[in-house]
């Protein structure tokens, strides 16, 4: 049985490229010693997958900042506007325009803007996002891939596979800079140099290359189909002696099984994690002269692999078309995973016990291998464990599940409607015309992450720790009066991260001390684990809030995060559906919502900002999905009465294909990021005639840039045309953490002297 890898995590077990770029670009290191750190994890990471034994083993799945950006540098697709940076300074290497795509470059005299970063699929990975204009040329330009493949020949022989993605995919992920074409008309431009790229392969000694056509897993087009038969068709016909795999994963290919299985190629990847249920279709369809390699192992996931379920699968795929015909795969590449469980070494020996990360994956497809052979140890001990987290009273809370269980319809409705809510909190509350608030963290300085990172290695008491907080708090509270604000925040300054402030304080959730996974470039991060059924055993913000109210005559709001952003930003069970975990958060949640009321809070924010992210590939999933995610927040904010207002904040700016359902959430207040689209995509709340009261974004808080207060009132004023001006609100359009103090007065003192002009104007 023979066993492969798509792609492994590159950042290294102990974030060594992360720190080295971070050298690097402070001009720390030199480009040598940056080389020299990133060969050194590549040749690691290579021996680990020749002594787990793999018939194929990735190569150029290596990358600085991001894989996309590098076949945007392989291909030549390298928008005009970075060509100062080559020609300006003789001494820049092809990694500094590299780096100049990835993050900006301000240097010489240049003041040339990054590229622009989106979402890998429905991962927490962010990639460059490829820029093509009408009149684009491809060109081999980098010689990263060659180099690489080189290195890789000399340590895994002819197990070396380079990895590139494939050219229907890489189209589909970039963007049109101009009007007048569309980017998938370009694959005819393109293929040619993927012909001579995977030639040159050819020439240096590759038996297999490995092209990612995830777009495989997605609703397409006539003409996008077209691409992909295009694509292979030219690329057979004039390559040979080289076998391509075409890799697809993070879902079913559905309606795109007979294109796939006909493509002229050697070998098609399928994820039967995400979709096992796709195995027997594929199997029905698959013509003899294919090779298929079926991704058993999680490549998305932290969880021991259950050998039985995928034996099962293997041996189903082996009935059908022979040993010989099958490889064995993670679902996708491990890059969305951490590097190496044997660095938890404070996880006690049960949970750790359930997991595993990249490098235990590896050694699992091993153990599939080797007990596809006969090693019926392998088997057993496999099974105890799996047997052990299934039966765990670690994991498994009776109470929880029966609550759950018994949701009803009614758990989900707040006591009245909207309009009848609102008339009690005008009421209660008595705000002014275009109310001012933010949206909960103030600027976290470095005293204030020294202070939690002090106190949390032990050596701050905890007295001492408090008073701190207390200290930055009441200041901040202070402040906030002073400048006039109408609800004010406490700013967090307590909390690390708005996911693991409530993971650590909520039972079935686990931490890790290494578990990072690479987000974006240099920027990783460490998420929970939701190992069991989650219960809240205690408050885990009424302290803080009530502690900020008691400061202050005016409205203090209190700051939660939602049950869909708490499981979209976890390692989540692959034991019971999403929505059954979503549903104890949510209940978790409530509890909280309603103790900060019964505590005297009369305005409670649960952030969402992670909701549309949870959106599913296909689009016919999606009503699904959101029904379940939209009723977990209604959960969530239900157990209040009328008067207590409920915000919630979303920060992402495409509303017009999800507003129905964001109105379903009924939240008395929603913030929302519109600050850089200048308003527009309110049109989307104005055309759906939202009903609730709105906070539309008025500056942006992702630049240190100072807003004009005449730039906010034109902006209040637009949005005062679209939507009534008694349901709007004024503030920032996320929370105010990563910037710093002085701009942060700055701009709060300027937005609130725009919402007074702009009650005088209305
Ligand atoms: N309340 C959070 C904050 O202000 C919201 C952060 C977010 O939207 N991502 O930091
Ligand atoms: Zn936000």
């Amino acid at each position: 049985m023979l066993t492969q890898n798509l792609g492994y995590p590159r950042i290294g077990s102990q974030r060594q490229l992360k720190k080295a770029c971070e050298q690097y670009w402070a001009g720390n290191i030199s480009l040598k010693e940056l080389n020299a750190t990133a060969r050194k994890i590549r040749e690691e990471n290579w021996q680990l997958q020749v002594d787990a034994g793999m018939a194929l083993i990735p190569c150029n799945d290596f990358s600085f900042y991001d894989q996309v950006l590098d076949m945007s540098m392989l291909l030549g697709a390298i928008p005009s506007r970075y060509a100062p940076v080559l020609s300006q300074n003789k001494n820049n290497h092809e990694t500094d325009l590299y780096f100049a795509m990835a993050r900006g470059y301000q240097k010489d005299g240049l003041d040339i803007k990054a590229m622009e970063m989106t979402k890998w699929f429905d991962t927490n990975y962010h990639y460059i996002v490829p820029e093509f204009t009408a009149k684009q040329e491809f060109r081999i330009f980098s010689e990263k891939l060659f180099g690489e493949f080189n290195a890789a020949q000399q340590f895994c022989g002819d197990a070396a596979k380079p990895v590139l993605i494939g050219p229907a995919s890489y189209l589909l992920l970039g963007k049109e800079k101009e009007v007048g074409f569309e980017r998938i008309d370009l694959i005819k431009k393109l293929v040619p140099v993927y012909v001579e790229i995977i030639n040159r392969l050819k020439t240096l000694g590759a038996k297999w290359v490995q092209l990612d056509e995830p777009c495989l897993v997605l609703d397409l087009s006539a003409k996008e189909k077209e691409a992909l038969v295009y694509t292979h068709q030219a690329i057979a016909n004039r390559v040979s002696g080289i076998k391509i795999l075409v890799a697809t994963y993070f879902g079913a290919l559905q309606d795109n099984t007979p294109l796939a299985v006909n493509l002229p190629v050697a070998a098609l990847h399928i994820d039967l994690v995400r979709a096992p249920e796709q195995l027997d279709e594929m199997l029905k369809q698959l013509p003899d002269r294919l090779q298929l390699s079926l991704g058993v192992i999680d490549g998305r996931n932290i969880w021991k692999n259950d050998y039985e379920k995928s034996l099962a699968l293997i041996n189903k795929a082996v009935a059908a078309i022979g040993a010989e015909r099958v490889l064995i795969a993670p679902s996708c590449s491990l890059l969305h995973v951490p590097c190496d469980l044997e660095l938890e070494t404070e996880l006690d020996y049960g949970t750790k016990n359930w997991l595993a990360f990249a490098r235990q994956k590896l050694g699992e497809l091993k153990d599939l291998a080797a007990i596809f052979e006969g090693d019926t140890a392998l088997l057993a001990a496999n099974k105890q464990s799996i047997e052990a987290r299934r039966n765990s009273t670690q994991i498994h809370k009776p109470a929880v599940k029966e609550r759950a269980a018994a949701l009803t319809a009614q758990d989900a409705e707040r006591l009245h409607t909207f309009a009848i809510r609102r008339e009690v909190q005008r009421e209660r509350f008595n705000l002014p015309l275009f109310p001012t608030t933010t949206i909960g963290s103030f600027p976290q300085t470095d005293d204030i992450r020294k202070l939690r990172a002090t106190f949390k290695k032990g050596e701050l008491s905890l007295n001492a720790y408090e008073k701190a907080i207390e200290e930055a708090t009441i200041a901040a509270i202070r402040w906030q009066e002073d400048v006039g604000l109408d609800v004010l925040v406490h700013g967090e300054f307590e909390r690390n991260d708005m996911v693991e402030y409530f993971g650590e304080r909520l039972d079935g959730f686990l931490f890790t001390k290494n578990g990072w996974v690479q987000s974006y470039g240099s920027r990783c991060v460490k998420p929970p684990v939701i190992y069991g059924d989650v219960s809240r055993p205690r408050d885990m913000t009424v302290r803080w809030t009530t502690f900020a109210a008691a400061q202050t005559e005016r409205h203090m709001k209190g700051m939660l995060t939602g049950p869909v952003t708490i499981l979209q930003w976890s390692f989540v069970r692959d034991d019971q559906p999403r929505e059954t975990t979503t549903n104890q958060i949510a209940l978790a949640i409530r509890d909280e919502v309603v103790a900060l009321e019964q505590a005297g809070i009369g305005i409670i924010q649960i952030d969402e900002p992670a909701i549309r992210e949870g959106l599913p590939l296909r689009k016919a999933d999606w009503p699904q999905y959101l029904d379940w995610a939209v009723k977990a927040f209604r959960i969530s904010a239900s157990g209040v009465q009328d008067d207590t207002q409920i915000h919630t904040h979303m920060c992402y700016s495409e509303f017009n294909d999800i507003i129905a359902h964001i109105a379903a959430m009924d939240a008395d207040v929603i913030t929302i990021e519109t600050s850089r689209s200048q308003m527009d995509l309110l049109e989307a709340f104005a055309g759906f005639k939202y009903p609730n009261e709105i906070g539309p974004g008025v500056y942006d808080i992702h630049s240190p840039r100072i807003p004009t207060t005449q730039e906010m009132v034109d902006l209040l004023q637009k949005a005062a045309q679209l939507l009534p001006a008694q349901n709007l609100w004024v503030n920032p359009d996320c929370g105010l953490k990563t910037r710093k103090w002085p701009e942060t007065k700055a701009a709060l003192e300027n937005m609130i002297a725009a919402a007074q002009t702009a009650r005088q104007l209305i």
